[in-house]
């Protein structure tokens, strides 16, 4: 278990970039615990409600709190072990190994002379790059991936650091079936061993089937939040993408399929 169930509060959040409001009055209570999807169309301002989240982004208006501390408070490097924030598409323009990049994940850890403990790092390394099925691609060029091997890498990086939150801006674009399955599972009990876990999906029948929790944002805002089976119901669904879904069954959960442009 975590040492002390974080808890991220958003309060009447209005976000601008350029002179568009994206986003306007959210307020959302994010607990540790149960796994969080956040889902809505393109431009909906998943990734950049993700991006206040992790204290990257000020809100125009409104407060990020972690444990009832406003994140502006928090230092960067104190933000940092706390935050796991793994970007979309993210990038990284050096040769670097597997493994130097999961020990990048340690960075905020360290003291201003180099590590302050070794064993521990080496140990969260490894932890991470087993936890994401990539310690055979240990010493691999991180520029030599696949896509999806690629981002398992910087999910490794991500969770090197030991975070108390962990911010996923869709961690599954690139990975195969079997491997989107496995980060699932892995996000699901990263939350379940007592984190906050946000995890942006466009694939509904993951967020449907994994999640605990579903928000949709859509039209600036939170259009529902609950448990997936009912913020995910054909209605929402019909309103914030314009599309009739059809259900499966999967594990007791009634999951929905897209089939239609309404
Ligand atoms: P999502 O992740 O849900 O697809 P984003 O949070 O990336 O959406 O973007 C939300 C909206 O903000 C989009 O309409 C996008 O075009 C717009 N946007 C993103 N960055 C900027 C920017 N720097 N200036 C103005 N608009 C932006
Ligand atoms: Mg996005």
């Amino acid at each position: 278990m975590v040492s002390a169930m974080p808890t991220l509060d958003l309060a009447d959040v209005r976000a601008v970039l350029g002179d568009r409001t994206i986003l306007d009055r959210v307020t959302l209570t994010l607990p540790a615990g149960g796994l969080i999807a956040l889902v809505g169309p393109n431009g909906a301002g998943k990734s950049t409600l993700l991006a206040i989240l992790a204290g990257l982004l000020a809100p125009a208006t409104g407060e990020v709190r972690l444990d009832d501390e406003p994140l502006a408070r928090l230092g960067d490097r104190a933000r940092a072990r706390v935050m796991g924030y793994l970007e979309q598409q993210p990038e990284c323009h050096w040769p670097l190994s597997v493994a130097a990049l999961a020990r990048l994940g340690r960075l905020p850890h360290r003291g201003a002379f180099g590590s302050l403990d070794p064993r521990a790092d080496a140990a969260a390394v490894e932890a991470a790059l087993a936890r994401t099925g990539m310690t055979g691609f240990r010493d691999r060029r991180i520029d030599h991936l696949s896509g999806g091997e690629r981002m398992r890498a910087h999910l490794a990086r991500v969770l090197a650091g030991e975070p108390r939150v962990i911010l996923a801006d869709e961690p599954l674009a690139g990975l195969d079936p079997a491997h989107q399955l496995e980060v699932m599972a892995l996000l699901r009990e990263l939350a379940a061993q007592g984190r906050v876990v946000v995890v942006v999906l466009h694939d509904l029948a993951l967020a449907a089937r994994f999640a605990d929790r579903a928000i949709l944002l859509g039209e600036g805002r939170v259009l529902a939040d609950g448990p997936p089976e009912t913020a995910l119901d054909d209605a929402a669904l019909a309103r914030a993408y314009g599309v009739s879904v059809t259900r499966v069954e999967i594990d007791g959960r009634r999951v929905p399929l897209p089939t239609a442009r309404l």
